[in-house]
């Protein structure tokens, strides 16, 4: 049976078929020869790794690296600050449960919800709006976190005259912008790139084509369950083996060519990309999505004048407390590197931005037993 009949045939969880796609991997590895370092980019992806111990099944020499891959991580301390600051000045902050601990330069929403400011955990930016309409009187805020998965959804939001009561502080991060960072990046040598399936089916799989030609480092879409990402891991060696900078899509049952074009037309009517920080990574050109200017009503920064300077510590960012975030999202290091993993920095009480979110690397490792490389146990 050829790999593309085995990409076709997946059941998700039948061992006979991992076997042969763990097969086909170590042939394929065996074939290149030497040492290959790939990356997803996706905190569900590293879920679905550590959670089956996938990296147990990859055969010597192949690296699965975790990049940028989780949007709480990415969100920087000073956009967290922006929120703290607007909740401590009276507004009524609304956002996902995970955003709540994340840290800002010095204090997270959690603080200042603890502190007395107005910090609401919603889950949807419909619930967000449901709350301005009940409270005419205040002004609420959304902290619209998330990729361009998530972006969608306050697009269609932002597009349907919501309340005039209510606002968005967008922080969403665009994907394709970070995977060129990470290519840019000299240390880095990433070869290979699974991508998001979730992001896929929005944005549609031909997005990675002029990524793929430019880098040199073909790109394979993947789904969640195990079978898909050893599916991706076959088409991405493949690929390599060959010398073959293309985009592939192993996760047909859910992602076209093209994507899901109406969900693009809100993106790009809502949004557009800026150069925005991604949290210990870098200045992203193009990585962060704004309001565009027709919807600035909308837009808490325009809206606010959010001043964070009684909120702001620069100097206690989580990096000068040993925090190596930046490193792990850059591929540039895994959770063991760091010293604090598992000990000063646990769920419980997370130091850096890794720890916090159920997508973040660090967490995900601490969750799976602290090193779900199996290769590197005992
Ligand atoms: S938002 Fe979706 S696509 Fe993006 S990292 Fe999370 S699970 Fe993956
Ligand atoms: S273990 Fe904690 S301190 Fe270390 S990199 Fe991860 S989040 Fe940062």
């Amino acid at each position: 049976m050829s790999n593309d009949d085995l990409f076709r045939q997946l059941k998700f969880r039948d061992p006979a078929r991992a076997r042969a796609l763990a097969e086909a991997l170590r042939h394929n590895m065996d074939a290149i020869g030497r040492e290959v370092s790939v990356m997803h980019v996706c905190g569900s992806h590293e879920q679905a790794i550590a959670r089956f111990g996938l990296r147990a099944v990859l055969p010597p020499g192949l690296e699965l690296i975790m990049g940028p891959g989780c949007p709480v991580c990415v969100t920087d301390g000073p956009e967290v600050d922006e929120a703290v600051a607007l909740a401590m000045q009276g507004v009524r902050v609304c956002t996902y449960g995970d955003m709540l601990r994340l840290p800002g330069t010095a204090r997270s929403l959690a603080d200042a919800q603890a502190d007395g400011g107005k910090v609401e955990v919603v889950y949807s930016i419909s619930q967000a709006v449901e709350l301005a309409q009940a409270h005419p009187e205040e002004q609420v805020v959304f902290l619209a976190s998330g990729f361009e998965t998530t972006a969608v959804a306050t697009a269609a939001v932002a597009l349907a005259s919501p309340p005039p009561n209510f606002s968005i502080l967008s922080v969403h991060k665009y994907v394709p912008a970070a995977m060129e960072i990470v290519a840019a990046s000299k240390e880095t040598h990433i070869e290979g790139y699974v991508a998001a399936g979730h992001a896929a089916i929005i944005t549609g799989w031909a997005i990675f084509e002029p990524f793929a030609a430019r880098t040199g480092a073909p790109v394979v879409v993947a789904g969640f369950e195990p079978l898909d990402i050893l599916a991706a891991l076959v088409k991405l060696t493949e690929l390599i083996r060959e010398g073959r900078p293309e985009v592939a899509n192993v996760y047909p049952r859910c992602v076209t060519k093209e994507g899901n074009l109406p969900a693009q037309r809100s993106l790009w009517r809502a949004f557009r990309t800026v150069t925005g920080r991604w949290r210990g990574i870098a200045d992203v050109p193009g990585g962060n999505l704004e309001l565009v200017p027709e919807l600035a009503a909308l837009d808490a920064r325009k809206r606010f004048r959010i001043d964070t300077a009684g909120v702001r510590d620069a100097a206690a960012e989580e990096e000068a407390k040993g925090c190596i975030c930046g490193r792990i999202m850059l591929g540039l290091a895994t959770p063991e590197h760091c010293a604090l993993f598992g000990t000063t920095c646990v769920p419980e009480s997370p130091v850096g931005a890794c720890m916090v979110s159920s997508e973040g690397q660090c967490r995900i490792w601490h969750t799976y037993g602290g090193v779900p490389d199996l290769r590197k146990v005992g």
